[in-house]
């Protein structure tokens, strides 16, 4: 069944998501937010978040989430929670949201005015021969996995590995000291690209060993499929040799969640991210993109936040200019 709803809806619910639902229901357009498969984002899989300001002790990730949910809410944001946007497509009406409930196990259309993209981006693998279907989403039953703070528990007094020299490979390695006996830092090239703060306390951690010019190129499991070592392949001269480890930790960057919006005509640039026009709106009328699904340079929880309230101050003027809030 189609349905004409509320004018607003945005798609995402981490830090772009939810600020631009504090504004628009402050604006008292009562925005429908579908939060999608990770409720409250990229934030939900770490642990502590030291710069996001007004926290000077810092905050973990999932509370500082449940927070931007409280304060979205107390306004009048609708949250669809385990919704997931299959699609969005212009029509004359508006733009049509095909909506998958992952909860009550249905498929709904609902048609809104204006729209907001939010949905971040997804961790990346290297794409290697059996990794698909090495992937169940949980490290503990196959070694591999994006996200030390679900999955580092699972290694207790064991070797592993951090596959990426970003800010994001510096902190899983440092949070899965917490657990195994020894975190290698695999990283293709000789300098780290995180921040010098976040690699001076990878470098001087003891129990991390980097090591450099390093990808993978396999892995090898046990007879129950469990991870038993890893294939290094050496970036400079080529070779290979073997590492022992039970778990390989990805962090070699995301991929903007753009897939589902692309019938819209909206332009992406190269990476597949949401090219912007003037502040957040896109070359599409009525379609707005904040956050990470429309920045790749710097990818922050602030920034994210910063763009979802100019998206929603674009929408609410939007709006408003057409008669439609
Ligand atoms: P995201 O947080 O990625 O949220 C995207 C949302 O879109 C999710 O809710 C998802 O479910 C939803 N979604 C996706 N597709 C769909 C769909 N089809 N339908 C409906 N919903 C959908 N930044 C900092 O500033 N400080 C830090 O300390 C920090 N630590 C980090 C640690 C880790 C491990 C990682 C991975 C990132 C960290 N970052 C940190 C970066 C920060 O998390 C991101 O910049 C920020 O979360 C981006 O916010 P966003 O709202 O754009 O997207
Ligand atoms: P990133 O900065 O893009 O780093 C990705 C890393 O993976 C790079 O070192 C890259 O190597 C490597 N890599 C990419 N593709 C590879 C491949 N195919 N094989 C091997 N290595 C590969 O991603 P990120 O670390 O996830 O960070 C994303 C954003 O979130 C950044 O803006 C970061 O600042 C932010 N973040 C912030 C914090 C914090 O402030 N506490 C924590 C986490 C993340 P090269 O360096 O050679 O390109």
């Amino acid at each position: 069944m189609t349905a004409v709803m509320p004018a607003l809806a945005i798609i995402g619910s981490g830090p772009a998501g939810y600020t631009a639902a504090i504004y628009a229901a402050r604006a008292n357009l009562a925005p429908v937010l579908f939060t999608g498969r990770q409720a409250g984002g990229q934030l939900t899989t770490t642990t502590e978040v030291e710069n996001f300001p007004g926290f000077p002790e810092g905050i973990m990730g999932p509370e500082l989430m449940t927070r931007f949910e409280q304060q979205a809410t107390r306004f009048g944001t609708v949250v669809r929670q385990g919704c997931e946007i299959m699609s969005v497509v212009k029509t004359d009406a508006g733009f049509e949201l095909k909506i998958n409930d992952l909860y009550q196990g249905t498929e709904t259309v609902e048609i809104y005015h204006a729209v907001i993209v939010a949905t971040g981006a997804s961790a990346r693998y290297l794409g290697l021969p059996g990794e698909a279907e090495f992937l169940d989403g949980t490290g503990k039953k196959t070694g591999l996995t994006a996200c030390a703070t679900c999955d580092g528990a699972f290694y207790k007094n064991v070797e592993v590995a951090v596959v990426g020299g970003g800010d994001t490979a510096c902190e899983e390695a440092n949070f899965l000291t917490k657990f195994a006996s020894k975190v290698y830092l695999l990283h293709r090239r000789t300098e780290l690209r995180a921040s010098k703060v976040m690699a001076a306390r990878a470098l001087a951690n003891p129990k991390i060993t980097p090591v450099w010019n390093v990808t993978l190129g396999g892995y090898q499991t046990d007879a129950k499929g469990k991870l038993e070592s890893v294939t290094l392949l050496d970036t400079v001269n080529g070779s290979q040799r073997p590492l022992a480890v039970k778990g390989v930790f990805m962090a070699i960057g995301h991929t903007p969640n753009t897939s589902f919006v692309k019938a819209t005509g909206v332009k992406l640039d190269a990476d597949g991210y949401i090219d912007v026009e003037h502040g957040c709106k896109t070359n599409i009328d009525g379609l707005f993109a904040a956050g990470d699904v429309r920045d790749h340079h710097y990818r922050q929880a602030i920034s994210a936040a910063g763009m979802g309230c100019m998206a929603a101050l674009e929408a609410e003027r939007w709006l408003a200019a057409k008669g439609l809030a």
